[in-house]
């Protein structure tokens, strides 16, 4: 394999959350996809528990508290993103309803059927979609629904190159209609799904990497991981650009039924 189609989990975990500690997002999105994916949940009140699995620094998750009522919890592995989420939760004063803990999606810290809403931006892949939305739906009430981005696929076909890149990153991505079947068979009735607009990935994500990534490159000269970590990054946008009609993120919102 080639060091430019290394997958990420290849790399040091440190340098990379090191990387993502420098930007306001880990992964495509914007507030205004996020507060569009919240406008297909209804019923949320100061009553209600929701969880952001994969917070990450939190972007999306204070955006969220911001327009809803309610208590969150964001999880995430990484406790340099999670000390960088609660500080970013005093910071807007959002401490009371918004709390940030060190955890795996593999193993939620929740009660079984004690949540209104999950949700998860650009995480989900880290357990698999499938897997995520079948363990993940016991920690909801009835009637409670989750929204998730997911790459996923615009075509039936695709050029070789962009295939062969996905299939060894994440071998899961599918068609959309394809993850509706899933959400469907998971259990939920699928209630919305929209394709994240092309400034999620440009302006929001790749944009403000470029000035961290020579930040970066300087502060680990001739330190061979961290350079093909950084060769990688830009492998994926420049794939981005070429192939953008072929794949993006897209927003699944689901209610349990
Ligand atoms: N939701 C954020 C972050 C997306 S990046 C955003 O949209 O900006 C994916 C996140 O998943 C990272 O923060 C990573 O630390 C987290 N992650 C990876 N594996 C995980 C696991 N097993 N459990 C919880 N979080 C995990």
């Amino acid at each position: 394999m080639s060091d430019e189609n290394k997958s990420i989990h290849q790399f040091d975990f440190n340098l990379i959350c090191e990387y993502y500690s420098n930007v306001e997002r880990q992964g495509p999105g914007s507030t205004e996809v996020t507060i569009k994916a919240l406008s297909f949940i209804e019923n949320l009140s100061t009553a209600s528990y929701i969880a952001d699995i994969g917070c990450g620094t939190g972007s999306q998750t204070m955006v969220i508290a911001q327009h809803t009522p309610g208590k969150i919890t964001g999880v995430d592995l990484f406790p340099d993103f999670i000390n960088l989420f609660n500080s970013n939760a005093d910071k807007l004063n959002l401490k009371e309803r918004v709390k940030g803990i060190v955890g795996s999606m593999h193993n939620l810290p929740f009660q079984h059927e004690e949540l209104d809403l999950i949700w998860s931006e650009g995480a989900i892949y880290n357990i698999g979609f499938e897997r995520g939305l079948n363990e993940w739906r016991k920690f909801l009430k009835t009637g409670g629904y989750i929204a998730v981005s997911e790459v996923s696929w615009f075509t039936d076909e695709r050029p070789n190159e962009i295939d062969e890149f996905w299939m060894d990153a994440y071998p899961e991505i599918d068609t959309i209609p394809n993850k509706v079947e899933q959400m469907q068979k998971a259990g939920y009735i699928p209630v919305a799904t929209f394709i994240l607009p092309e400034n999620c990935w440009i302006e929001h994500f790749y944009a403000p990497q470029v000035p961290v990534q020579e930040a970066f490159l300087k502060k680990h000269v001739g330190n061979k991981v961290a350079e093909d970590f950084i060769a990688n990054q830009q492998y994926e946008m420049q794939l981005y650009d070429q192939y953008k009609a072929f794949y993006g993120y897209v927003f699944y919102i689901g209610k349990k039924i």
